[in-house]
């Protein structure tokens, strides 16, 4: 649950909804559903958000909407939590001074300028703690992030210059991350920050994660210890892991503590941006309004990306699924539909009836992967020797090894004929 502030509104008008019920310091959006607390701390629900497949948003009102009009603003929630709030607070301050009060540790301070770790910091500072504040430059940042990092004075921690920034990667690598195969936050983030410090150093780390975010999260005590650290003498401390969404949100308000413009997009997350396979439709639709120049590229990328590796026959979608959706998941679907073949037949300039032969071959001698599944040739242009050799009727297709068995290649002889074929004007290639 998060405050609704103009900008947001901003947002809604320019895709036609109606916002006349808005006014400020008052609203919550909260997984898309606009709410507001009644006096007396009732939560009602009022609009609901809802974007479709092409990032079509439209509010529509909720069924629980009854026109209320006795709505909290959030100086007199504020009011109805101090007893809370000030009870968290001091919770929060104890913990720190407990660990970073008197240590021979050097403190240190993650920051992403995202709203919990605004929180830590500002609780830091109340505690009378010396640390030093570091921001992650993951290169998938927005401008307004790293700017507020700067203005703030933190200092920042680099990736490893190997990689390059996250495009640059993805351009040498060739690699889009997904959920299930993704580099971005381990390369981008948690190993630059490890890699940093010295090993030798006792340190303390802050972190903003708390109890409520996820399951995996729920068990964490007031000190954690990261399996990546090893054996360095490194402890994290988590000073609001028992604090809400909400609480953070308050606190942030009543303290007047500096908002990232993420949020008041309406973004849920600050880190990150654009590429990350972890949002959905719901922040594309933001992107596409806020970052238009950063939403194409990406967009771009992934189009290129898709033509080049011929990736219908992996996905089984077609480009435009693929960049709106497709991209941050799995094989899409497992058998192709017409609209599929038909596109993958247009640019390749095949028939349909033989650009069909593409799609989901397996070897037929009984070949297999690394995880013991009938081996899938994912490959076009072993798709194509198939045809090539012994004709474009065939239904029994093998897999590049063996082929080059049967025939007796080397890579490099293969590497030929592939491009002798394609020399020729073999469309099958
Ligand atoms: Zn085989």
């Amino acid at each position: 649950m998060q405050p609704i502030f103009p900008e947001y509104i901003q947002f809604l008008k320019s895709h036609n909804c109606d916002v006349d019920w808005f006014h400020e310091n008052t609203f919550w959006l909260d997984n898309n559903i606009v709410k507001a607390f009644r006096r007396g701390g009732q939560v009602v629900l009022l609009y609901r958000v809802s974007v479709d497949d092409n990032l079509h948003l439209t509010l529509t009102k909720h069924k629980q909407n009854k026109n209320f009009d006795d709505f909290e603003t959030w100086q007199e929630t504020i009011q109805r939590n101090r007893n809370r709030l000030c009870q968290i607070e001091q919770e929060s301050i104890n913990l720190l001074q407990q660990y970073g009060l008197h240590t021979d540790r050097r403190i240190i301070n993650t920051n992403s300028t995202g709203k919990d770790s605004m929180v830590v910091t500002h609780l830091a500072k109340k505690a009378g703690l010396n640390f030093e504040t570091f921001f992650n430059v993951t290169t998938l940042d927005v401008a307004e992030s790293n700017q507020m990092a700067k203005r703030n004075g933190y200092q920042h921690i680099f990736p490893d210059p190997q990689y390059g920034g996250f495009y640059q990667y993805v351009h040498n690598s060739g690699m889009i991350p997904n959920r299930f195969t993704r580099f971005c936050c381990q390369y981008f983030k948690e190993r630059p920050t490890i890699d940093y410090f010295n090993a030798d150093d006792k340190l303390l780390f802050m972190f903003g994660i708390r109890n409520g975010e996820s399951n995996q999260r729920s068990n964490y005590e007031d000190i954690i210890k990261n399996p990546l650290w090893g054996n360095r003498d490194w402890i994290g401390v988590l000073p609001i892991r028992k604090w809400s969404e909400l609480d953070i949100w308050l606190y942030i308000l009543a303290e007047d503590i500096e908002v990232n413009p993420k949020y008041k997009y309406g973004y849920t997350r600050v880190g990150c941006g654009i590429a990350c396979p972890y949002y959905t439709k719901y922040t594309w639709v933001l992107d596409k309004f806020w970052y238009p120049y950063l939403y194409n590229r990406w967009r771009d990328i992934l189009r290129n990306d898709f033509v080049s590796n011929n990736k219908w026959l992996i996905m089984n979608c077609t480009i435009k699924e693929y960049v709106t959706k497709a991209w941050t998941g799995g094989v899409f679907r497992t058998e192709p539909t017409d609209e599929v073949i038909q596109e993958y037949a247009e640019h390749s300039g095949l028939d349909i009836e033989v650009a069909k032969k593409y799609f989901n071959r397996y070897c037929s001698n009984g070949c297999i992967n690394k995880r013991s599944q009938p081996l899938k040739i994912k490959d076009k242009n072993t798709l194509a020797m198939n045809m090539k050799m012994f004709g474009r009727d065939i239904e029994k297709f093998k897999c590049k090894k063996c082929l080059m068995k049967e025939f007796g290649w080397t890579q490099e002889q293969w590497n030929k004929q592939v491009n002798e074929f394609k020399n020729q004007g073999c469309r099958l290639f």
